[in-house]
């Protein structure tokens, strides 16, 4: 057993690396700490900052001596997902990004490669595989460009802070961006197959608690956000902040934890069963809140009260399989921590969840038991490009390469212009869950036991149906041989199978 398996507890073994302090170009949004020493957004006594701080924030080492700890910790280190912390990256100068990704996968690889195709491609079959990519961003460093270097760098998941849907609310706070920004990066990261995570910060000044809930709605009720995971930061005081210095002036005081409890129960009723939780308050020392801080764990309350109420909730996090089990039982041995020998209901049965998005219309597939506990889920999403709209979409540009002919739908919208429309369909996750197993292992329930393989077959039968000719995943680096398998072949960044 692991120790602290539930880092692990979904299918992947998380590794974070943290960049070099660097101040965001649009200045500091009043409520985000970070100084000369320290990566915008964190503070020098977060374990994660103390822990690159230590190692001159060098990714390459960074990324070994983290594999190094898991490992002696028993984690299983063949399924890597890489998060990129701190500040904005795609704001830093190119060459650092580049090195920066370079070192991680050299790392990854134990090998120092010429360039990054060349690491990328070792990486494919080294033992510790990138399976995944996150990239902490801001709505406005989402432009085409810099979506198709994120797709370069092997990226497959896009955190943006959109904190709450007000333009007025930004301007006060020094955001430096727009609600339409948000629009606009929700719809070219889902066209470019990313999973897209919203980070939201509830008790910003100048918001309340009705306030807080009615944007939060706007959230899923509006079809041009629907984010596929969350991060819930409630927006507290922290030294070094500039809302630190300014808040008596402003009259702001944070939410008390009754409150916090408060609003994130809410929240956990409003949001609907394609999107998950991915963490619920930041991990900042008490030491550098100005106020009294809540309390970091204050989601285990939120959820052990809605598991006591008997209360149904949608959010994917409370049914994945591994969660699930790990709740049903205190004691280990009996389905207790993350044991998966209790007496679960193994008739499993695929469901589909249908709805618009970003312009597009999302399949959420889903393998669940008669409880609605998760084992696997997939995301399917079909779109229409206009062509006749000169874009430089990246995404756009190789599928214009790539499929000029084969999935045209049909020509002309409208009698004066020539509009081609294209339908897409591209497959932005895959996910089975359960306890990470090392690669080529035997599953019991989960992971390796074929789900992943029957989700794909019915989402290449709604591509059928729709009479598009290919389907495109954006796969992790480390995840293309399983790709290979089925039948799918690298182009660009994508892997593709035609049919
Ligand atoms: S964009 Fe993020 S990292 Fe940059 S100042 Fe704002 S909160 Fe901090």
């Amino acid at each position: 057993m692991a120790k602290k398996p539930v880092r692990t507890i979904s299918g992947v073994t998380p590794l974070t690396v943290v960049l070099k302090p660097r101040k965001c170009n649009h200045g500091t949004c009043i409520y985000c700490p970070g100084g000369e020493f320290v990566p915008q957004s964190y503070t020098d006594k977060s374990p994660a900052i103390m822990r690159a701080m230590a190692l001159k924030y060098d990714p390459f080492e960074q990324v070994k001596s983290r594999l190094d700890t898991l490992e002696k910790m028993g984690h299983p280190t063949d399924k890597i997902e890489l998060i990129i912390l701190g500040g904005t990256f795609l704001q830093y100068d190119l060459d650092y990004q580049y090195g920066y990704i370079k070192a991680c996968f050299d790392a990854l690889n134990d090998k120092k490669s010429k360039n990054l195709e060349e690491a990328k491609k070792l990486n494919e079959k080294s033992r510790h595989r990138c399976v995944a990519m996150c990239i902490e961003n801001r709505p406005d460093n989402c432009s085409d460009e810099e979506v198709k270097r994120m797709l370069e760098f092997g990226c497959t998941r896009v955190e943006i802070g959109i904190q709450i849907l007000d333009d007025e609310i930004y301007k006060k706070i020094k955001r430096g961006h727009t609600v339409k920004d948000v629009v606009d990066a929700t719809k070219r990261l889902k066209d470019a197959g990313f999973k897209v995570g919203y980070h939201v910060m509830p008790g910003l000044p100048y918001s309340n608690p009705g306030k807080d809930i009615r944007l939060f709605k706007k959230i899923y009720s509006d079809d041009r956000f629907r984010p596929d995971q969350l991060k819930i930061y409630p927006c507290q005081i922290v030294d070094d902040s500039p809302l630190a210095s300014m808040y008596k002036k402003i009259n702001y005081e944070p939410y008390n934890e009754a409150q916090t409890r408060e609003i994130i129960n809410k929240i956990m009723d409003i949001i609907p069963e394609y999107c998950r939780v991915m963490r619920v308050m930041r991990e900042i020392p008490k030491e550098k809140m100005a106020f009294d801080p809540v309390r970091i764990d204050l989601r285990k309350d939120v959820e052990q009260k809605i598991r006591d109420s008997g209360r149904k909730i949608s959010e994917i996090r409370m049914r994945e399989i591994g969660f699930a089990l790990s709740r049903t039982s205190s004691k280990r041995g009996q389905g207790g921590e993350i044991g998966f020998n209790i007496d679960v209901d193994k008739n499993i049965k695929l469901k589909v969840v249908r709805y618009k998005a970003s312009g597009g219309e999302e399949y959420f597939l889903e393998i669940v038991n008669k409880d609605n506990i998760l084992f696997g889920l997939l995301r399917l999403r079909i779109f229409d490009e206009d062509l006749s709209k000169s874009s430089t979409s990246p995404t756009t540009a190789s599928y214009k390469v790539n499929g000029k002919t084969q999935n045209e739908l049909s020509v002309n919208a409208s009698k004066n212009s020539r509009a081609k429309r294209v339908k897409h369909a591209i497959v932005r996750e895959l996910h089975v869950y359960g306890q990470a197993l090392a690669l080529g292992a035997e599953g019991k329930l989960g992971q390796h036991t074929g789900l992943g393989k029957w989700l794909m077959g019915e989402a290449e039968r709604i591509v059928l149906k729709n009479k598009i000719e290919e389907l495109k995943v954006i796969s992790g680096v480390g995840v293309r041989e399983y790709y290979h398998k089925m039948g799918y072949r690298l182009e660009g960044s994508y892997m593709v199978k035609k049919f």
